[in-house]
């Protein structure tokens, strides 16, 4: 059994396509939030994966979509993105999202956007990776939101390292470590590689595999142009920032 982990999806319906079609129909999808917000298709996008994942957590875009949460420490471009995504979203889908959790545990890992407890809290250096194993005591912690395939790892003796996978890669899971596992982005990329992240988790085989999906980027940049939304948003997928 394998599970497929996929995050920040964004309403890119062309990167959630090629990411779907490279799961295999016996794994378990697992997704960590943001299915909305940003992109074009947040209605075919949250179909897609409602009718896919086991478990799915709400990320900060899909709150704000369904509850204006957060909505005032946008960007202007995010920002203008919600009102858009609201106005388009269908009464099912925002049900839906409003119906998921902010986190998933199991007795083999934390589910979570962010981080533990402060769960749209944006892990990107060793400090904050600390704080995060301290807020929980999860062996293994699968995040997204920053939108960058790594992860970090913390040994017995305190000792933490962080290791990027923005090219994909594999992970070998010692016992005696702890892990936060950062699936990275599938429709919004920011690791300076614009392909669609995300990884296979094979609990058996202890690995963690991130991959890296090719996608057809001009045409969402069309669509985002087309539905109105911010230029801003459709330059940065080329360039994966
Ligand atoms: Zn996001």
């Amino acid at each position: 059994m394998r599970y497929a982990i996929v995050s920040d999806v964004h309403a890119n319906l062309e990167s959630l396509t090629a990411v779907l079609a490279r799961i295999a129909e016996d794994d378990e999808v697992l997704c960590l939030g943001d299915l909305v917000g940003y992109g074009p298709n947040p209605n075919e996008c949250t179909d897609l994966l409602r009718a896919r994942v086991s478990a799915c957590v709400l990320g900060n875009h899909d709150v704000a979509a369904i509850d204006n949460f957060g909505l005032e420490t946008m960007n202007p471009a995010a920002r203008e993105a919600i009102v858009w995504t609201q106005s388009v979203l269908g009464a099912e889908q925002a049900k839906w999202l409003d119906g998921l959790g902010y986190e998933v545990r199991t007795e083999e890992f934390l589910l979570v956007h962010g981080a533990p407890v402060n769960y749209f809290t944006y892990i990107l250096d060793k400090a904050a990776a600390a704080e995060a194993f301290s807020a929980t005591d999860a062996q293994l912690v699968f995040v997204g939101h920053t939108h960058i395939a790594d992860y970090y790892s913390l040994d017995g003796e305190g000792r933490l390292e962080h290791g990027h996978r923005q090219q994909g890669g594999t992970l070998a899971l010692e016992p005696d470590k702890r892990y936060i596992v950062n699936a990275g982005s599938v429709g919004q990329p920011r690791d300076l590689n614009p392909e669609a992240s995300f990884l296979f988790y094979d609990p058996e085989a202890r690995s963690v595999v991130w991959e890296r999906a090719a996608y057809p980027i001009a045409r969402v940049r069309e669509k985002i142009i087309e539905a109105g939304l911010p230029d801003y948003l459709a330059a940065r997928l080329g360039a994966g920032r």
